[in-house]
């Protein structure tokens, strides 16, 4: 089935428009009606992401709800982001990439101990950037927002193929330069991004780069 489908509206009319820079957290909202797009601006980054009803911080993305309610292993056109209350917190209406992952994770200072070296406890990870932006981004701290509340995540652009056996594996991306994901919210939402710094694995073709945010009304 071909997944891949271009948006038709204009980053000229934007009512958001960010960089986020390489290795770096993000923290946005996107309202139910608006349109979110990820640029990955220079091909092959993973960006790590979650989604937090922006009024109920207890109901945030749900990577099991979102699995199992479709029966599909990765995300693309036409997937509904659920809750783990059940309901749909966005639609990915547009998709240049074809394949998204929700099962890889985030990378932390211990899986980066556990898969790598004892050494590479110390590199900048995606969980401390969550860990990061919830201490410190007034809209996190709002909703009372704290350590426990990191759920699975989805990983953009980031090539993580399902084995015969079931296992899994990090492998080079599919993602090239401008390509971008685009999602309608069904609610009000609180994105919280890290642009993964991870050097270790192929996701970021050990060459982390800048993305952009867009948001239209
Ligand atoms: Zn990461």
């Amino acid at each position: 089935m071909n997944t891949l489908a271009e948006s038709r509206l204009d980053p000229a009319s934007a009512v958001v428009s960010e960089i986020c820079a390489a290795g770096e957290p993000w923290v946005g909202r996107v309202n139910k009606g608006q349109t979110f797009r990820i640029v990955d601006l220079e091909g092959n980054q993973a960006v790590d992401t979650l989604f937090y009803n922006a009024e109920n911080a207890q109901e945030r993305y749900s990577a099991t709800d979102t699995l199992s309610r479709q029966m599909r292993v990765y995300l693309t056109t036409g997937s509904k982001l659920y809750s783990n209350f059940g309901e749909v917190m966005l639609r990915i209406v547009a998709d240049t990439c074809g394949r998204h992952d929700t099962l890889g994770g985030a990378c932390a200072a211990e899986s980066n101990t556990v898969r790598y070296a004892l050494e590479k406890r110390h590199m900048h990870s995606c969980r401390d950037n969550f860990l990061h932006a919830l201490a410190h981004d007034p809209r996190c701290e709002q909703l009372g927002l704290g350590k426990r509340d990191i759920p699975s995540n989805i990983n953009f652009f980031m090539n993580v193929p399902v084995t015969e056996d079931g296992g899994l594996e990090f492998v080079d991306g599919i993602s090239a330069p401008g390509k971008y994901v685009e999602m309608k919210a069904e609610m009000d939402v609180l994105v919280l991004i890290s642009n993964c710094p991870q050097l270790n694995n192929p996701c970021n073709a050990y060459n982390p780069t800048p993305i952009r945010l867009l948001v239209w009304d």
